[in-house]
């Protein structure tokens, strides 16, 4: 089943002067077609100003397609009715931290979203525990998040996405303000909640090495998806990569030198050991 369905969604940002005149006109998503499984981990690349952000805050119901239609478990977020139940299905996870944490202790901080949706006392402190368990937190639940790192922080705020019980996540560029450290921590804990919980998994970034791991991949430039497949397809295509203005991990660039100069590496290379191990062959 199709978690999330879009047809030709296209979103324009209207910019009016004081008079309220229409001044300008930015097309941010143009005649997106996408769809995501159930279950899936999907990743969209971009460079900045390509439209992930647009197109991602119409999975949870905060933009409206200026043209087209999105459904999010099926439901159309254009009908307002089911607005709530939108946002209890997709769970959005932003790039800082610092701005998603309220609380002032972890294990208070992550159960702010199900004290909302008015579940009861007892259920909410276990989904606390069971959240910050999957997203190996659970021995800082005393803490102040203040004193976290922000790998640390990040992984509380996707805990209080998780305490809601969504189906699905989408998390926009949330390892950008961290060091290498803090996103590994943050891929391994997503990568956790979509193979362990099921969880259909959005996640968009700039770093080429976190998508490795995706079922499919989507790039997007100026509003448009220019490229889709799995992770191999798409890094076979260094060239139309770098076109689309993406830093292409180092390792796949010295693969595709390799292979130019007529060395028989396979296309799209995506990690260290994949190279050794051809290069062992290679040599041996
Ligand atoms: P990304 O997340 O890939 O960096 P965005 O979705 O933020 O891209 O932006 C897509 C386009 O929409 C860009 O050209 C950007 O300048 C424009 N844009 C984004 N937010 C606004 C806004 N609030 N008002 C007007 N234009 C915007
Ligand atoms: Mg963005």
């Amino acid at each position: 089943m199709n978690m999330i369905k879009t047809e030709k969604l296209t979103f324009e940002y209207i910019r009016r002067d004081e008079e309220g005149n229409v001044e300008g006109i930015t097309r941010a998503v143009d005649q997106v077609d996408l769809d995501v499984e159930k279950g899936d981990f999907i990743a969209i690349l971009g460079h900045n100003g390509s439209g992930k952000s647009t197109l991602a805050k119409h999975m949870n119901a905060i933009f409206f397609p200026t043209e087209g239609t999105i459904y999010v478990g099926g439901m159309d977020t254009g009908d307002e009715s089911h607005i709530w139940d939108i946002r209890k299905t997709a769970g959005m996870v932003f790039q800082n931290p610092d701005n998603q944490i309220i609380g002032q202790v972890v294990e208070e901080d992550v159960g702010f979203g199900p004290e909302n949706m008015g579940i009861p006392t007892k259920e909410i402190w276990e989904r606390v525990e069971e959240s910050l368990k999957a997203v190996g937190m659970y021995a800082y639940r005393k803490h102040s998040p203040n004193k976290l790192s922000g790998g640390q922080k990040q992984r509380v705020s996707i805990a209080g996405v998780l305490a809601m019980h969504p189906e699905c996540i989408v998390l926009d560029e949330p390892t950008a303000m961290l060091d290498p450290q803090g996103r590994k921590e943050v891929i391994r804990a997503v990568r956790a909640l979509n193979e362990v919980e099921n969880i259909t998994i959005i996640l968009i970034t700039h770093y080429m090495e976190e998508v490795v791991m995706a079922d499919k991949v989507f790039v997007m430039d100026k509003g448009s998806i220019k490229m889709q497949g799995s992770p191999k397809e798409i890094f076979s295509q260094v060239d139309k990569l770098k076109e689309l203005r993406l830093t292409v991990p180092q390792v796949t660039l010295l693969a595709e030198e390799c292979r130019k100069a007529g060395m028989p590496f396979s296309k799209g290379i995506l990690t260290i050991d994949e190279f050794m191990e051809e290069l062992q062959c290679l040599l041996s």
